[in-house]
């Protein structure tokens, strides 16, 4: 990953907080609609201090027959409503006619939406149209939960000379309902921030949550976890929202929100908080020993099983003994008050590498004696 090393930028370009500094900020409406609405939202917005205000002029959506954004004319109302503010704006591009035009327009900043960063043939166009500009380009996650998909996308724009950039996690497509429209799936960006730890990273928890009621709450999950900024969506008059209404806020309630959230920070001198977190982690660092020794033991007995399954002629997949390991188990998490969802997942890993194991056993058991067929 050479390329994503680089990618951090040298320069600060969006000026990233220090300790106990707010955090980066981008709101506006999910998309322009009239330029009235752009005004009094972008008005109402001011006092927020946002560092950048953001409006959608195309909107992919999923199905047709439904509002798929004002087009090139919004483009001037956007302009103008924050001619008098300063602020930077910027807005959504899926196409090389849409830099072109945002270019032209004198649009500030660019974002790709999570339906384009799936597909490199389009971020590809993207860049190549951005060539030469020196505009901050931001790139959402891809729809479903695949790093390397953003990351290429990052790369993508890298490789033709864009150095302004930055990521938005605006959480993944899952197919089980949960109370988020997008599913956080924090450890991608996590892990995005270990491989590129320079590289700017926003939240955008107005497209996780999918309902006003739960973006404060993700807002400060992810301030917590060390974001650098937020985008939210902000608009008038939310409930007549042509798009995104149920979760976008009002200029209003993005100023509560900011108030709220506790701007927490990565590192601190206080010697006591050092001293108590450095003991703390070593009670972690022995626990992770004992629980990779244990694991270690686990698949050595797993080997052996799998020795005995392959003299026997017994298959390696076993649904009742694996029925009832999960429904063990889980009681004993229960009465231990850990969380269900998190036990059956680790289960469910360590029975998948018990039959990857076993596999490897059988397989060579088979190529030291094969069998002749009767
Ligand atoms: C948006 O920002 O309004 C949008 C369409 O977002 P996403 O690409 O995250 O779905
Ligand atoms: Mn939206």
């Amino acid at each position: 990953m050479q390329l994503l090393q680089d990618i951090a930028p040298k320069t600060d370009w969006f000026g990233r907080r220090k300790a106990d500094e707010r955090p980066y900020l981008i709101a506006g409406p999910c998309s322009a609609e009239t330029p009235d609405q752009l005004r009094a939202t972008i008005n109402g917005l001011v006092p927020a201090k946002p560092n950048a205000i953001r409006a959608g002029i195309w909107k992919p959506r999923t199905r047709p027959n439904t509002f798929e954004g004002v087009g090139p004319e919004g483009l001037i109302w956007l302009k103008e409503a924050v001619e008098h503010t300063g602020i930077p704006v910027m807005i959504e591009v899926a196409s090389a006619k849409h830099v072109e035009l945002a270019l032209a327009a004198g649009i500030d900043m660019v974002w790709i939406g999570a339906r384009t960063t799936v597909n490199p043939f389009m971020v590809q166009e993207i860049a190549d149209a951005l060539k030469g500009s020196d505009i901050p380009v931001l790139v959402k996650n891809p729809v479903n939960p695949d790093l390397d998909l953003w990351i290429g996308a990052l790369e993508r724009m890298h490789k033709v000379g864009i150095r302004k950039l930055a990521a938005i996690h605006r959480g993944f497509s899952g197919y089980e309902k949960t109370i988020y429209r997008n599913q956080p799936n924090w450890e991608l960006p996590i892990e995005l921030r270990r491989q590129a730890p320079d590289l700017m990273m926003i939240c955008d928890p107005s497209h996780i949550s999918g309902n006003a009621l739960l973006v404060a709450d993700t807002a400060q999950i992810a301030l917590d976890l060390d974001f650098d900024g937020l985008m939210i969506e902000t608009h008038i008059h939310p409930a007549q929202a042509w798009s995104d209404a149920a979760q976008q806020i009002t200029p209003e309630q993005l100023i509560r929100l900011m108030e709220k959230l506790v701007h927490s920070r990565e590192l601190t001198e206080d010697p006591v908080f050092n001293t108590q977190l450095e003991q703390l982690r070593k009670q972690i660092d022995q626990i992770d020993r004992n629980l990779l020794e244990l694991l270690s033991q686990r698949m050595e007995v797993i080997r052996d099983i799998g020795e005995v399954k392959h003299n026997n002629d017994i298959t390696i997949l076993q649904p009742a003994r694996w029925a009832q390991i999960m429904e063990t188990r889980l009681a004993e998490a229960d009465s231990r008050e850990l969380e269900p969802g998190f036990v059956r997942r680790m289960l469910q890993l360590m029975h998948q590498e018990s039959i990857n194991a076993q596999v490897k056993v059988f397989r060579e058991q088979r190529d030291r004696q094969p069998r002749k067929r009767s």
